[in-house]
């Protein structure tokens, strides 16, 4: 199977529903993208003489066009490489060059990025522009066949430590991925509409493959990214809009909603994920916008489906484990089996703390052209996720941190997001990221890098309100030994804190 028998089916069944929308306005329906995906396709074969199997890049904004080629990709039997947008050209060339990718599918914004890549001229094809218009009106080509172990993508990680590696997603994982979406994170209906927000080349573009099969509307805004008032206009134009954000997305939409004294009418489903949502942001959000938020937890080397946190458990306050519920990263998703391992990867009893381990159809197939990484992290048939966290007695997992962030004081697990949590409990901190500094004597002592709320210059007295904060809440050994402001956190373009830097300028 080739995932773009998804694509395939949909305009069987859904040819004359819209599918594609540049901000509100209608540009095709699923008939006309097909024909186009077909002759562009078609386009790679003959004129760039792209094999099955062979890799082409993708480095684009958000676009329209971004459906087009990803899709193309996949029907000529090619593996696509989403190259997220904000990388450095030496960044890009590492991602071209590890990939071996010859033909590299472009915005015009950022052709000359490509060039100082190293991307050669003649095999840029660049999205929307009038050569494009004419290959999507060319000669088709048949679908190719493609086994469900074959490669369908080349995710290349975010890279918050070291240098970013392939991972190899095959058919099969696409299309788990995809059905997971049904299972465990919402119902798609043709009237839906996905609207890409975050940036395809991630989490938001992975989810255009249920709405493609359900037959919804893909919806690419203006902007080309993250605009809360677009968004809202957006969900009043469209209607039943859904999206995947980053917490730091939700929490800017929230507070534009409150300000502008909405309350989320014309959005369906946000489905949060890719970092920790803090869970005073998180009541802030539904209290706001309603029950809209599901949670997914994964990773590009289990993409968007290692657990979920339904609708319904956000919305069960009353359950005796809501509080705690909702702090989690919800329960495995149906496709996965998920345990939380010690050092020697047998399983730790319920509630203890240990490596998050996964196991399923979602699984990557490992990483391109590294092999030793690939036996490491897939060791024992199980993904080691990098993440520490414990399952309770109900199979929701609680993420700590990721192992490589944990800090260890004189001989104790200090998690930096228990920390943070209470941190974030005092109105006048916005932001947080807790690291680990080395020491003479402890090993490491506790650092906690602050934003304050509304851009103020804190005094010594906040320091001593944050230090009373955390013998309220956690062990003594736990509270920062030193508080730093910052105007802002560093971030990576996902929105990820970057703690190496933060730990580098220590
Ligand atoms: P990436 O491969 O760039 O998507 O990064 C995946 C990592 O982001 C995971 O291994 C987690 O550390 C983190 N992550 C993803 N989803 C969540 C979530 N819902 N809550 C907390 N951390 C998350």
């Amino acid at each position: 199977m080739n995932i773009s028998q998804l694509l395939q089916r949909s305009a069987q069944v859904f040819g004359d529903r819209p599918a594609v929308l540049a901000g509100a306005q209608l540009l095709h329906d699923y008939r006309q993208l097909t024909a186009r995906v077909v002759a562009l396709a078609g386009h790679l074969r003959g004129s760039c003489g792209v094999r099955p199997g062979e890799r082409v890049a993708i480095f684009s904004a958000n676009c329209p066009e971004y459906l087009e080629a990803l899709h193309a990709i996949h029907w000529c039997g090619a593996v696509s490489v989403p190259v997220n947008y904000k990388l450095h050209a030496r960044e890009l060339a590492h991602v071209l060059a590890d990939s071996g990718a010859r033909v590299l599918c472009v915005s015009a914004a950022l052709q000359a990025d490509a060039l100082a890549a190293g991307a050669e001229a003649a095999l840029l094809q660049v999205l929307g522009d009038a050569a494009w218009q004419r290959a999507a009106q060319g000669q088709p080509l048949a679908m190719q066949e493609r086994t469900p172990d074959d490669l369908a993508s080349l995710f290349y990680t975010s890279g918050t430590t070291g240098r970013p590696k392939g991972v190899m997603q095959t058919h099969r994982n696409l299309l788990a991925m995809t059905m997971a979406y049904f299972t465990d994170v919402d119902d798609v209906h043709p009237d839906d509409a996905m609207v890409y927000a975050a940036p395809m080349s991630h989490g938001a573009g992975l989810y255009n493959y249920a709405h493609m099969l359900r037959g919804a509307r893909h919806v690419v805004p203006a902007s080309g990214g993250f605009d809360p008032a677009e968004l809202v206009r957006l969900a009043a134009d469209v209607g039943r809009l859904s999206l995947f954000a980053a917490p730091t997305m939700v929490h800017r939409l929230v507070e534009h909603v409150r300000a502008t004294r909405g309350d989320g009418s014309g959005f369906k489903t946000i489905v949060y994920g890719g970092g920790p949502m803090y869970v005073d942001d998180l009541r802030r959000a539904m209290d706001t916008m309603g029950q809209k938020f599901v949670q997914i937890y994964g990773q590009g080397e289990c993409p968007m489906t290692i657990t979920a946190l339904a609708r319904e458990h956000l919305a069960d306050t009353a359950h005796p484990c809501w509080e705690r519920r909702i702090a989690s990263v919800g329960v495995a998703h149906a496709c996965v089996e998920v345990r939380v391992a010690d050092a020697d990867d047998r399983p730790v009893p319920t509630g203890e703390l240990g490596e998050v381990l996964v196991r399923g159809d979602t699984v990557m197939a490992g990483y391109w052209n590294n092999a030793e990484a690939s036996a490491q992290t897939l060791r024992g048939g199980w993904l080691h996720t990098g993440d520490v966290g414990s399952l309770d007695e109900h199979g929701f997992l609680t993420l700590r941190d990721r192992s490589k962030d944990v800090i260890i004081s004189g001989g104790s697990n200090i998690y930096p997001r228990e920390v943070e949590e209470v941190l974030l409990l005092h109105p006048r901190v916005r932001e947080v990221a807790v690291v680990g500094q080395r020491d003479a004597d402890w090993g490491e002592v506790v650092v906690a890098f602050l934003v304050a709320e509304g851009g103020e210059v804190p005094d010594a007295e906040l320091d001593a309100e944050l230090d009373t904060l955390c013998l309220d809440h956690i062990a003594r050994f736990k509270r920062p030994k030193a508080y730093r402001w910052v105007p802002a956190l560093p971030k990576n373009s996902y929105g990820k804190v970057l703690k190496t830097e933060l730990r580098a300028c220590l």
